[in-house]
């Protein structure tokens, strides 16, 4: 009997790098497109014959770069090698700026039923700080075009906390997308790795630093304002209508097995966490020759820490974790084991006790990472 389980492909390619990127994603390189998909095609085919595929996901990078024919390609081979369920959630990332209504109509064709836009802001000044591609009114239009198309599963990516940003701007940005009715919203907090374009100028002092209570700030107005637009607070991150949570990811919330091919794309197989090697160049070079390892990292997730990552990974969850299930399915009383860590918590206005299950309250949702490292096992020194 096949598993079931969620394919995550990872496409590596953008037209150029945002200011604030740290994805696995290159510029300038879409000269290697073919070959990189032929590589994806490989490692897809080595796994043939195992898996029933739940949910697909196309993240990136850009995979809209791709054109309508490579994506029915890759889904040719997909469909040669696995089994996909008749209601598998079939995701594409996309960039606006770029999409015309006869390939979203073709991407439909292949089978693709979701889509997730990379919006970012609705503001054009703000759009120009983070270096994306594209206006808000691209933004708007591309929106616009995909629902023409005929898709009704469309989430929009926004990014808040930006350097300098005030909460009307956001305020502004948020209703509008809200108003769109997008069926899924994801809202991301701007961090940045000190190789990012925008850390060197604030590092530079040419824009200011980030500002963790504004934006603080506007992440609570998200929270007020996207009830009243009736969407669920169903993630940390994310907000959808009825019914429209992203199956994928929520899978993957739950722990539950899925699979990663690409370069730097990670699977969680058999209690193992894989993760492909980061390099595009050494990635080609791998599959080229064949090499059976494309692994960097494998790590065989022990019981202290699968256990800490399943309950941080459900108390991102609005319902958070399931007291009887981790209970059956790690063979421990929850709330003994972590007794004194969820005691400080609950003290602390971070968490919340209810009798079947433990949540982060919305304190805690603010400062989820002081809640998360509290349950990771100590590592040895
Ligand atoms: S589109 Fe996404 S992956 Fe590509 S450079 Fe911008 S932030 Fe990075």
């Amino acid at each position: 009997m096949r598993e079931s389980i969620g394919l995550y492909l990872h496409f590596p390619f953008c037209r150029r790098r945002c200011y604030y990127c740290s994805f696995v994603s290159t510029e300038n390189r879409e000269q290697d497109i073919p070959v990189y998909l032929e590589c994806l095609k490989r490692e897809i085919s080595n796994h043939s014959g195992r898996f029933h595929l739940k949910s697909i996901y196309f993240g990136g990078g850009t995979p809209s770069l791709m054109t309508a024919g490579q994506f029915a390609e890759l889904f040719d081979c997909i469909g040669q090698a696995f089994t996909i369920d008749k209601q598998a959630e079939i995701t594409v990332e996309m960039n606006p700026g770029m999409l015309t209504s006869g390939y979203m109509e073709d991407l439909r064709n292949c089978g693709v039923n979701r889509l997730s836009i990379g919006v970012q802001s609705l503001n054009d000044d703000e759009l120009g700080l983070l270096g994306r591609l594209h206006t808000a009114s691209e933004a708007l239009a591309a929106f616009r075009t995909a629902c023409r198309s005929g898709f009704d599963n469309i989430n929009m990516d926004l990014i808040y906390g930006l350097p300098g940003q005030g909460i009307e701007t956001w305020e502004k940005t948020l209703n509008l997308a809200a108003s769109l009715g997008p069926r899924h919203l994801s809202l991301y907090c701007l961090s940045l790795e000190a190789t990012a374009i925008l850390a060197g100028q604030i590092e530079a002092g040419i824009l200011p630093p980030l500002d963790p209570d504004m934006a603080a700030g506007q992440y609570e107005l998200a929270e007020a304002m996207l009830d009243g637009y009736g969407y669920r607070h169903y993630e940390i991150s994310n907000w959808a209508k009825p019914g429209y949570e992203c199956r994928h990811n929520l899978s993957c919330w739950l722990m539950e097995p899925y699979l990663g091919l690409g370069v730097a794309a990670s699977s969680y197989l058999e209690k193992h966490r894989r993760t492909n090697v980061a390099c595009l160049d050494e990635y080609i070079y791998l599959v080229c020759s064949g090499a059976a390892m494309l692994i960097e990292t494998d790590e065989e997730t022990g019981c202290d820490l699968q256990l800490a990552e399943a309950v941080i990974l459900a108390l991102r969850l609005e319902n958070g974790a399931d007291i009887a299930r981790f209970n059956r399915e790690y063979g421990i009383d929850l709330l003994k084991h972590y007794s004194c860590q969820i005691s400080e918590l609950v003290d602390l206005g971070l968490l919340s006790r209810k009798e079947n299950s433990l949540s982060l309250t919305p304190k805690g949702r603010l400062l989820g990472n002081e809640v998360f490292w509290r349950f990771l096992p100590e590592q040895p020194s």
